[in-house]
């Protein structure tokens, strides 16, 4: 068999492989944080070496150790000191949830949900400055998500509701008086303003620890974070070399703009080929659990602000509202081909059927330029992919890092926003997998929450928050939705060669969960519970 001996023996577990042929087994062997041998109990055991340490599994089910492929670590960080409003499903529920948190700190209370929406939550509408009043009159109450800010009248009294910037909404009630809620630009109008907005004031170390341990407590063996700029990538190097990342991490350098506008909305977050090059950072370069690349792009924008590039408007509202991008179409390519010019592939934020065109045709022209890509390149969000999108994705091998999370969590506004038709078509898992397109799971936390339990939920089920199902024909199945969460993200990293799958020679990174998901019933999914992250063969996380 082999003439190593293993120095851990995981065994007394269900063990799902995710091999090629979905081989289960009850035992692993582990030899220096690579995987020797898989099997059964009594095999794994005559493997052991002197001294080797045993782990019994006790039952508890084994997977493939989980990959986020779209996580904002430090964001995740920084708002796991706010109020988790994630779950929240009522008013009354944010509103107890926020005055414990009132008690247990000082200053503003915070509190950060994936997206309030009236169908999701039992009172039927917004909660308004004056639920938040409840919490605290003399200190600023703020809850946000995706699309909105919604403060107490503490906050309400410090802002101009008639200061309105284009695209912003704050309603007012039947008697003019602002309701303390700011949607899609007019967040920018509260102090909580941005996509992942935080008011905490830890250090850039602190929160991607922080951030990690986040992911590593939810199952999670490693992440892909992507925007990282000088600062973050200092930090990261600076954890991986005085204690060792928790998980492991590969980081997405988001590429400097040269347009004016995208440089003032994300210049401080990003870099340039020069910055990389002077500080050694290069496509690939691994520094213990620490990877570098793609080069993060992005282009159009966000459903839930309405600015998803779309080929049809859309329908509530904004009747001749299209989306927007970020960047105009000649810079997108100038970016792409700056990045492959210095050996980096990259990931490319975007959203609507019309972006994704542009952004694929792009990729492939900037392949066509170098001959080869650097490495595999990936669309991140894709909420309406297109028969051109496939086909350039089929000839240039492009993945597609989706969040099934975005369908639970968005689904009823997307429905509101674009109408029904549309809304059964977004992020369409089933249609991905058929078309043979390398899908990675994730969950853009903090955007929605990083569960990926919710996500392998929200993937077979595709039940809204609010209990509407969106697009029966696109759920996939909970052994696809863990195969994207696995090997799929593996994929996105390009290490699906020793990541992924339980497999002899692959790293020894696995997930234990508390029960079968590939046998229960769905519903009992979300509330999936995480024994143990073990990464290496060492002990991330341990419940
Ligand atoms: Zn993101």
């Amino acid at each position: 068999m082999t003439d190593k001996t293993a120095d851990l023996i995981l065994f007394g577990g269900k063990v799902y492989t995710l091999d090629a042929a979905g081989t289960t087994a009850t035992a692993i062997a582990v030899s220096k944080g690579t995987i020797l041998a898989v099997g059964s109990d009594d095999q794994m055991e005559k493997l052991a070496g002197p001294g080797a340490r045993r782990i019994n599994m006790a039952g508890a089910i084994v997977l493939p150790g989980l990959i986020d492929s779209h996580i904002h670590v430090s964001s995740v960080g920084q708002v796991s000191e706010m109020a988790f409003l994630y779950d929240a499903r009522s008013i009354a529920e944010i509103v107890d949830r926020l005055k414990d948190h009132a008690q247990k700190t000082r200053g503003a209370v915070v509190g950060r949900g994936g997206n309030f929406h009236e169908s999701s939550l039992a009172e039927g509408r917004l909660p308004t400055a004056a639920d938040l009043d409840s919490v605290a009159t003399d200190r600023p109450v703020m809850i946000t998500d995706v699309n909105k800010t919604i403060v107490n009248s503490l906050v309400l009294r410090t802002i101009d509701p008639d200061d309105l910037p284009p695209g912003g909404e704050a309603p007012k009630d039947p008697s003019g008086k602002p309701l303390g809620v700011f949607l899609y630009a007019a967040k920018m109008m509260t102090p909580l303003g941005g996509p992942s907005a935080s008011v905490s004031p830890i250090s850039t170390e602190e929160a991607i620890i922080r951030g990690l341990r986040e992911a590593a407590r939810l199952g999670h063996t490693g992440v892909l974070d992507p925007i990282v700029n000088r600062e973050s990538i200092a930090a990261y190097r600076a954890i991986e070399r005085e204690q060792g990342l928790p998980i492991r991490a590969s980081i997405m350098p988001r590429l400097r703009s040269a347009t004016p506008g995208e440089l003032k909305r994300m210049g401080p977050l990003t870099v340039t080929v020069a910055d990389l090059e002077r500080i050694g950072a290069s496509a690939g370069l691994q520094e213990g659990r620490l990877t570098f690349g793609p080069i993060k792009l992005g282009f159009d924008r966000w459903i839930m602000h309405r600015t998803a590039l779309m080929y049809e408007p859309y329908v509530v509202g904004q009747a001749d509202n299209f989306g927007s991008t970020g960047v105009p179409e000649e810079e997108l390519q100038r970016q792409i081909d700056e990045a492959f010019g210095a050996g980096w592939s990259v990931g490319i934020h975007t959203t609507g059927d019309r972006g994704v065109d542009i952004v694929a045709s792009a990729i492939e022209k900037g392949i066509e330029k170098v001959g080869q890509a650097p490495g595999r390149c990936h669309l991140i969000h894709v909420y309406y992919p297109t028969d051109k999108m496939f086909d350039i994705a089929g000839r240039c091998g492009l993945a597609i890092a989706a969040q099934p999370t975005f369908i639970r969590t968005w689904g009823e506004t997307v429905r509101a926003f674009v109408g029904q038709e549309r809304a059964e078509r977004f992020s369409p898992l089933r249609t991905m997998l058929d078309r043979g397109i390398t899908v990675g799971g994730g969950a853009d936390s903090p955007i929605t929450w990083h569960n990926p339990w919710v996500g392998i939920y929200a993937a077979a089920t595709r039940k809204t928050e609010g209990g509407r199902i969106l697009g029966e024909k696109e759920r996939i199945t909970v052994e696809e939705a863990l195969r994207c969460y696995t090997l799929g993200s593996a994929a996105i990293l390009e290490k699906e060669e020793i990541r992924g799958s339980i497999e002899v020679g692959k790293l020894a990174d696995f997930t234990v969960i508390d029960r079968d998901i590939l046998a229960i019933d769905l519903e009992q999914i979300p509330a999936t519970k995480v024994l143990k992250t073990i990464v290496g063969g060492e002990i991330a996380y341990e419940a």
